[in-house]
């Protein structure tokens, strides 16, 4: 679990007005488009994915994945998890 945010300072997003990042108008595609154009230069796309998979976020845009794709991560690294303890056990 990332428990330092200290990551949030080399953030591409950094000073950005976050709403960009929370798509909510009929114009959703472009917003969510503009967002990960931020995002594809970002240092820390990485450390923010694995954050919001990490912490149940749900919506925005999180390390360059749309809503939709960052639930399909999400799924991944939940069966991962689960199957890891599974062969733990
Ligand atoms: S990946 Fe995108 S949302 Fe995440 S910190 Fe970087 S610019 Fe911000």
């Amino acid at each position: 679990m990332i428990r330092n945010l200290d990551w949030l300072q080399q953030a591409a997003c950094a000073g950005l007005d976050h709403r960009a990042f929370f798509a909510t108008s009929r114009h959703a595609r472009a917003q969510v488009n503009a967002a990960r154009r931020v995002c594809a230069a970002c240092p820390v796309r990485e450390q923010c994915a694995t954050w919001a998979i990490q912490t149940g976020e749900r919506w925005g845009v999180w390390g360059g994945m749309s809503q939709q794709e960052l639930r399909r991560r999400r799924r991944r690294f939940t069966s991962r998890a689960k199957t890891s303890t599974r062969a733990a056990a």
